[in-house]
């Protein structure tokens, strides 16, 4: 059986031009610890702005217990 370890986490990419989360991605966290900045597309200004990573409110992070 396949091994279902969740180390790469999906993390929300906010922009910081206009503070909103255009973007998401995965990464795994035990090779990365850091936050990530990338730079991505803003449909807000049409531009592309440096995003850092969050993982505020995304929810599906949160490993369920085992019964
Ligand atoms: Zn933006």
């Amino acid at each position: 059986m396949a091994k279902k370890t969740l180390k790469r986490k999906i993390i929300g990419l906010v922009c910081e031009n206009c503070g909103q989360r255009h973007h998401y991605t995965v990464k795994n966290t035990q090779n990365t610890p850091d936050k990530i900045t990338l730079r991505k597309y803003c449909p807000t200004t049409r531009s592309y702005t440096t995003h850092t990573e969050t993982t505020k409110n995304l929810g599906r992070n949160v490993v369920k217990a085992k019964k």
